[in-house]
């Protein structure tokens, strides 16, 4: 199965960008079934209410619930005091990861507390500040960290080089192959990580992912190892999510919640209703 674990999904509210303005999915779909793309991870474009963001998420994939997976677009200081709701109303409607994008905020401990209740991957973009990276991961050695673009989206390869070190030394770093141009880099990554750490992602729709997948196929591996990039690793960090939290680990997020919250704490009613015409579970 071909999963593409990097795509965005509905519309933003900031209209001053192509990442903060539309992420239709109806053409990345046609692009993808043409392309041989069984499922695809989609979470929000930039938005100034994740909360509302993700609600949006969730009725696209309702709507094509055979092909799409959920992932809770958090902003982790915007959203400080509120990040473990969003969670969790997030997985009530069958979400299995949550994303964050370090050009707003860097990933906070209520962050990976939050991610770690419910073992969750945390597609975490540095923005290059790949040195985050290293406290993220043993900070938090049970939470999956997937560092998406070999940790720049703009072809830092200083940046590419570190995460790729990171991917070598740490078990819970991940990559994907969206956007990375420099194509030697991946090659390494592969090569020195293995096959298990790379994951096929294309950040669509504004790549194509048939381009982003014909990328992978270049790299001319052995059936098994493509097939790892091309979907199983993704599948395997999504089989380890957990339905609930455990009680120990929500005590603990809750914890964090009040120290990272500060004044702003904005909670959110616990309301665990569905957006209209989502249902809570899909099969992987
Ligand atoms: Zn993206």
């Amino acid at each position: 199965m071909i999963v593409d674990c990097h795509c965005h999904a509905g519309k933003g509210d900031g209209m001053t960008a192509p990442w903060n303005t539309d992420a239709p999915i109806e053409p990345y779909l046609r692009r993808a079934r043409k392309a041989g793309i069984d499922k695809t991870v989609v979470f929000a474009p930039f938005h100034s209410n994740y909360d509302e963001a993700n609600r949006q998420v969730a009725r696209i994939v309702a709507r094509f619930r055979d092909r799409l997976i959920g992932f809770a677009f958090v902003h982790a200081t915007r959203d400080a005091g509120r990040i473990f709701s969003m969670v969790e109303r997030a997985r009530k409607w069958g979400f299995r990861g949550i994303k964050c994008h370090g050009f707003q905020a860097m990933p906070t401990r209520e962050l990976c507390e939050a991610a770690r209740a419910f073992r969750m991957p945390l597609l975490a973009d540095v923005v290059g500040r790949a040195e985050v990276v290293d406290l993220l991961a043993s900070q938090f050695p049970d939470v999956n960290f997937i560092i998406p673009h070999l940790g720049s989206f703009a072809d830092d390869w200083r940046a590419h080089q570190r995460v790729i070190d990171q991917l070598v030394r740490y078990p819970n770093v991940y990559t994907d192959t969206s956007g990375v141009r420099r194509f030697d880099y991946i090659v390494e990554a592969i090569k020195r990580a293995g096959p298990r750490k790379v994951l096929f992602g294309s950040d669509g729709p504004w790549l194509h992912p048939g381009l982003e997948l014909h990328k992978v196929r270049l790299l001319g591996l052995p059936p098994d190892q493509e097939a790892l990039i091309l979907g199983g690793n993704i599948l395997r960090l999504l089989r380890q999510v957990r339905s609930e939290a455990d009680p120990k680990d929500i005590r603990r997020a809750r914890r964090e919640r009040s120290s990272s919250a500060g004044a702003g704490v904005q909670a959110i009613e616990a309301s665990s209703s569905l957006p209209p015409g989502t249902q809570p579970e899909y099969e992987l």
